[in-house]
């Protein structure tokens, strides 16, 4: 058994701590921190009134800041965590990864490290941070796993395992598509400080084995997706493609995010109004304010939206190659239920497409199977125990190729 400490009390670590407490007899004691004790209790509350907890263990909440690499550290001495799952905000990896290195614990996260300061960040993405610190974890024998959300993440498993289809792949298109409705005139599904952040400034993607830079929204395609139909979504940038590019031979990797019109058209207005910068301005009656922070005040708070979302998500990865001389294309994908979702750990389905793995990756190394004692990205590991216990734990994998659509198992 190995104890685990969860870094966040947002959506994801609520499905984080749901799915942990389904599995506390492989992982053990259950702990939860972030700066506001009284959300951390009331996830811990939650699993308590599900009935979550699989054997009798502990599940506590505790107050941390996750900056205070000291106070972090003495956390993971306290708890005696082998584990520590951070989703807690992007700026708190550095600080979290320090405190694992320096304690043993295992680190895993679900997103790059990101600079409050810096309203994009530019590739290459993990060796900006985190990877500097991959001399360290060998040293040290520390296992820290990046990026094992669901993009990034699974959708890295599956670039890493549909490579297998092929003798040589040309094209890894990731696709997200959230075809839910919350019921809200506009709402973002994440903070929206922080959701933004990843739309007004540059997309980047892999083209011809170089960076290719455009407009947020300049690039679309339109998809035929199982379950979820005609869609169209737009090049993003991603953490994913930068550990993509320098693991896998592929020349072109790009990410496509789904946006309906309706999204874009409101995006686009509070963005040209200067409504999403973050930028002080002064009002006439001489009050400073962050537009921003304004909207965010307005918007409806993201964990709100989860009872009563419906719909599906679809994410999943197009290749495109050659397969005994001829071309070949499939689809790897996962389907997820946002009602679904909400009953089984009382989150909305992106939410839990984000928590479910690193809970799968926690396992993993608690098994001996993915505790490598060093510093990696998904798809450096054998990624067929992943997909296998992601089936079984909530998050089957599809393939869609010549032969049909069928789940995919190894
Ligand atoms: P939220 O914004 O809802 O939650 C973030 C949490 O971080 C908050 O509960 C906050 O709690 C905590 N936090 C912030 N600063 C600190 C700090 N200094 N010390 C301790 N805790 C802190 O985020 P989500 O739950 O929606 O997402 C969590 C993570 O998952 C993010 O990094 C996000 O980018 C990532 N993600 C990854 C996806 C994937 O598929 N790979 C998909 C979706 C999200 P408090 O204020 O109490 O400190």
């Amino acid at each position: 058994k190995r104890n685990v400490l969860i870094i966040g009390a947002g959506g994801v670590a609520q499905v984080v701590a749901h799915k942990c407490a389904q599995h506390n007899d492989v992982l053990g004691n259950i702990h939860i921190a972030s700066r506001t004790v009284d959300k951390c209790q009331q996830i811990v509350d939650s699993v308590r009134e599900k009935g979550s907890l699989k054997t009798a263990g502990e599940l506590q909440a505790h107050a941390l800041d996750a900056l205070d690499i000291e106070a972090t550290k003495a956390l993971i001495g306290k708890t005696q965590s082998q584990l520590v799952i951070n989703v807690g905000s992007p700026f708190i990896n550095m600080s979290v990864l320090q405190a694992c290195i320096e304690t043993g614990a295992a680190y895993l996260d679900t997103a790059i490290h990101e600079d409050p300061d810096k309203i994009c960040e530019t590739p290459p993405w993990y060796a900006n941070y985190e990877w500097k610190r991959r001399e360290l974890c060998e040293e040290n024998k520390v296992t820290a796993i990046l990026g094992v959300g669901f993009d990034p993440g699974v959708v890295n498993a599956y670039a890493a395992l549909g490579m297998e289809h092929f003798d040589s792949v040309s094209d890894i298109d990731i696709i997200d598509i959230n075809a839910g409705d919350h019921g809200h005139y506009f709402a973002t599904n994440f903070d929206p400080e922080i959701n933004f952040r990843e739309f007004t400034g540059r997309v980047w993607s892999w083209q011809n084995r170089q960076w290719v830079q455009n407009k947020m929204f300049e690039v679309k395609r339109t998809d035929d997706l199982p379950v979820v139909g005609q869609r169209t979504s737009y090049m993003t940038g991603h953490d994913e493609l930068h550990s993509l590019s320098k693991n896998l031979d592929v020349p072109n990797i790009r990410f496509w995010m789904g946006f309906g019109d309706h999204y874009i058209n409101v995006f686009t207005v509070l963005n040209s109004l200067g409504l999403l910068s973050e930028q002080p301005v002064t009002t006439a009656e001489g009050l400073e304010v962050v537009p921003l922070k304004v909207v965010k005040a307005v918007l409806p708070d993201p964990a709100s939206l989860a009872p009563n979302y419906t719909g599906k998500t679809c994410i999943g990865d197009i290749l495109k190659g050659k397969k005994d001389g001829k071309d070949k294309e499939i689809f790897i994908y996962n389907v997820a239920d946002h009602k679904e979702a909400y009953e089984e750990v009382g989150s909305q389905g992106i939410s839990y497409t984000a928590g479910v793995p690193p809970v799968a990756a926690a396992i993993l190394i608690a098994q001996g199977v993915w505790d490598v004692q060093k510093m990696v990205n998904v798809e450096e590991l054998d990624c067929k125990p992943f997909i296998n216990l992601l089936n079984e734990i909530g998050l089957p994998t599809r393939i869609k190729d010549e032969d049909g659509d069928r789940a995919l198992s190894y």
